[in-house]
């Protein structure tokens, strides 16, 4: 469980249970799908479906850091996109940061946001040249900075970042537009046009809707526009532990995998949440042993542990959102490359002026079709990385694994069963609905996680998190 899971609350929207048509539909209810449900709230006939619970998603399981100081994103983007397009980014995060001050201002939102100091670490020698490069960048855009250290390591630090509770921010959002079409519990599984319309199906129910928004994390029906090979999934892994002081600065590193910290408080509870071992899920799947490097890396004692959790996010190749128009009266807000709370504020904006036909300076930025070195570079890796991660997943290590799971195969289909320590089996079809890459089980969370494009499902195969749109549950 995250942290954050103790504040989903209670109120919850109703299942869709009959055809309706709609001007706009949202699908997805995180933190992207009610931001813009937020800036669209006075258009007409909208509606918003979420497959679970509004904010259950990968929204939960963030670590809520507001800031600007993004690792090397600046000097990254200056090298590998355009020097102009970094400056844009940089503008725009400033501009997502004071967005979301100026909802919680307006709606007087309780979501514990605080004002912290941030900290960009060198935790190796040869990442020194990295932070004078940042440096100078932020410099000539006067960013006031300051070269520091932290924990001996030379490092770079900002005054006015922000951190806050995520969910709290959800739940406030969800009392506002209570009186909204919003249904949970409701999965889009296909979309289809016709006659000018949408038509987004849910098991046998249909929405029609002249535009839709899609805002679902991983968009679960754009294989034709080969999203997958636009960008790979990279996976964290976090940890919450009671601290007695609020030291009021967040941290993260140059280079990946590093490590992200910050502190929250609530009332009288303090808790530090520490992120490490960040991986490309086609890569090092053993979440047992990443989970206890982080408790290492944070020398954490173990009876301080609140809540340890694994969080997925979409890195897209040139490190750039996708945020835009994807066809008439189809539009996306995903690819956040980690930086979500402050991407999908500013996406909720563009796409919300783009449906009210205002301009927005940063609608260029993020355009689904661009062209830069960095984005073919990566295609060609992400590739390689997608097949890599489907023939691993055929070849689990299973001395990852204790003896209480078994893979096997009946009346032919891929069988995983795992035996719980009451030795009751959880018996599932291994093998992903979405892209039949096979996969993985997560010991710590008990979840089936899939490592070519982050489906997860619960120990006994319900599908938990897209693309994938059906479970993996074994039926005799
Ligand atoms: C480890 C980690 C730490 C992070 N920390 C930070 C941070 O400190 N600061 C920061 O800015 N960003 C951070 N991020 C990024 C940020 O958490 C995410 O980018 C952001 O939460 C994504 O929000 P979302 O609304 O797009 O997705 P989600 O929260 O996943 O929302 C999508 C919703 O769509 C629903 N859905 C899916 N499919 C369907 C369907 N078919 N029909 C209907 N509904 C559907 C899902 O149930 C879900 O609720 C972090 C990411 C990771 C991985």
């Amino acid at each position: 469980m995250s942290l954050w899971e103790q504040y989903l609350d209670d109120y919850s929207f109703p299942k869709l249970k009959q055809n309706i048509q709609v001007d706009t539909l949202i699908i997805g209810g995180g933190i992207s799908g009610l931001t813009t449900l937020y800036y669209l709230k006075n258009e007409n006939n909208i509606c918003l479906v979420e497959s679970a619970k509004i904010g259950s998603g990968i929204t939960k399981n963030t670590t809520g850091k507001l800031t600007i100081l993004q690792g090397i994103i600046y000097s990254d983007l200056a090298k590998n996109v355009s020097l102009t397009k970094s400056k844009q980014y940089l503008k725009s995060q400033i501009k997502a940061i004071n967005l979301i001050k100026e909802i919680i201002k307006k709606e007087k939102i309780n979501c514990d946001l605080e004002k912290v100091a941030s900290y960009l670490v060198a935790i190796k020698k040869s990442d020194e040249k990295k932070l004078v490069q940042e440096k100078s960048f932020l410099k000539k855009a006067h960013i006031n900075i300051k070269d520091t250290t932290f924990n001996n390591n030379k490092a770079l630090k900002i005054s006015d970042s922000y951190v806050f509770n995520p969910l709290k921010f959800l739940n406030s959002l969800k009392q506002i537009l209570q009186n909204k079409m919003i249904y949970e519990q409701t999965k889009i599984d296909n979309i289809i046009k016709k006659d000018g319309y949408y038509l987004c199906t849910s098991k046998d129910l249909i929405i029609k809707t002249k535009k839709v928004i899609i805002a679902c994390h991983y968009p679960f029906f754009l294989f034709p526009l080969l999203f997958p090979l636009k960008n790979h999934i990279e996976k964290s892994y976090l940890l919450a532990w009671k601290v007695n002081k609020n030291e009021k600065y967040s941290a993260i590193t140059t280079s990946n995998p590093g490590f992200s910290i910050r502190f929250y408080q609530d009332g009288q509870n303090i808790y530090k949440i520490g992120l490490a071992r960040s991986h490309a899920t086609a890569f090092k799947e053993n979440d047992a042993y990443n989970f206890k490097m982080v408790q290492k890396i944070f020398n954490i004692p173990a009876n301080d542990i609140v809540a340890c959790w694994s969080n997925v996010d979409i890195i897209t190749n040139d490190k750039l959102p996708f945020i835009g128009k994807i066809k008439d009266n189809m539009y996306i807000l995903t690819g956040y490359n980690t930086w979500g709370m402050t991407n999908s504020i500013l996406g909720a904006k563009i796409i919300s002026d783009l449906i009210k036909g205002k301009d927005n300076e940063f609608s260029s930025l993020f355009m689904l079709k661009r062209y830069n070195i960095a984005k073919l570079k990566s295609f060609f890796v992400n590739s390689l990385e997608n097949i890599l991660a489907f023939t691993k997943s055929k070849f689990p290590y299973k001395n990852w694994y204790q003896s209480n799971l078994k893979f096997t195969k009946i009346n032919g289909k891929k069988i995983a069963i795992y035996t719980d320590e009451k030795e009751i089996e959880h018996i599932v079809y291994n093998e992903c609905p979405h892209l039949k890459c096979s996969l993985i089980f997560n010991e710590i969370e008990k979840t089936w996680d899939c490592p070519c494009h982050s489906s997860r499902f619960n120990i006994d195969g319900k599908c938990i998190k897209g693309p994938s749109l059906s479970d993996i549950s074994y039926k005799k």
